[in-house]
């Protein structure tokens, strides 16, 4: 069956999600391969479709998201000329209003609670297993992506970090660093916004799997078929039952007060930096980072 797009990218006429049934898998494909899958506001959404599509479907039994071209994700778009975070969405994480027409903190704290904060968990929440399988860069924006997931299969050639902290912001917004990884782990992790390699991940135990970057497709798509054999409920009540640990050792309410430090220093940047990210682009980030 060929991929069907989720909703088309206006910046460039591809689709920025695609949408394909590998019998009882559903496999969901981030689709701007030319910006390393940085996340406009139109591939959230479109991701958004598809998990729902995926979520009603009764013969999908596992999701897969996976990333089209070398990398997975380099993060949310800071910059390619798709960006749209100006725009307007319609909304579906949550209640808050929309952030188009506001100004200031009050619309970046609208905008981030529903395409950031609100749509992550949303579809950690999806209740069927989804796993996520990873090659190349897994960068900031990437990471909350793999750490929704219930599973990360990546290549070897596979690498994260999240060096959002020389924004002077802590972290991404889906502040799962200390639950993913040890907390010491998690501080070196941000403070030095190093990457570490697949092999790296899986001995902190961020990923399940490390596999050749040549089999990494069909490794996750078998492990995903395994796993599509146990019943439906079973595997729903079990995804909830390890949700519900995580959230009782403090992921999701600390999360929320992350998310208030988060826009803190945003506020901080705007009122002192250029911009709210410390008018930091991705040359930038970059050229910081000595690469
Ligand atoms: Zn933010």
């Amino acid at each position: 069956m060929s991929a069907a797009p989720e909703s088309s990218d206006a910046a460039d006429g591809e689709p920025p999600v695609l949408y394909e049934r590998r019998g009882a898998v559903a496999w969901v494909t981030m689709n701007r391969p030319r910006y390393r899958n940085a996340q406009n506001s139109a591939m959230t959404y479109a991701l958004d479709a598809a998990f729902y599509r995926a979520a009603a479907d009764d013969d999908v039994r596992v999701v897969v998201l996976a990333g089209a071209g070398q990398h997975f994700s380099a993060g949310h778009d800071i910059g390619t000329p798709g960006r749209d975070a100006h725009l307007p969405f319609e909304r579906r994480a949550g209640l808050w209003w929309d952030h188009s027409d506001k100004q200031g903190a009050e619309s970046r704290y609208a905008r981030e609670s529903e395409v950031y904060l609100g749509m992550c968990r949303r579809w950690r929440e999806l209740p069927k297993p989804v796993l996520a399988c990873v090659q190349g860069a897994c960068v900031a924006g990437g990471l909350m992506l793999a750490w929704v997931c219930d599973l990360i299969v990546a290549a070897e050639d596979a690498f994260f970090a999240d060096p959002v902290v020389r924004m002077g912001i802590p972290g991404v917004e889906y502040f799962a660093h200390p639950w993913v990884m040890p907390p010491r782990i998690a501080k070196e992790f941000l403070f030095t916004g190093d990457r570490i390699d697949a092999r790296r991940a899986y001995e902190v135990g961020m990923v399940n799997r490390v596999v050749p970057r040549t089999e990494l497709e069909t490794q996750t798509l078998e492990l995903a078929e395994r796993i599509a054999q146990m019943p439906r409920l079973g595997l729903a009540l079990t995804k909830r039952a390890v949700n519900q640990a995580e959230d009782l050792q403090g992921l999701h309410a600390g999360m929320d007060s992350v998310f208030g430090l988060h826009h803190l220093a945003h506020a901080h940047n705007a009122e002192v930096a250029a911009d709210s990210l410390g008018g930091m682009d991705v040359a930038a980030m970059k050229k910081q980072a000595g690469a």
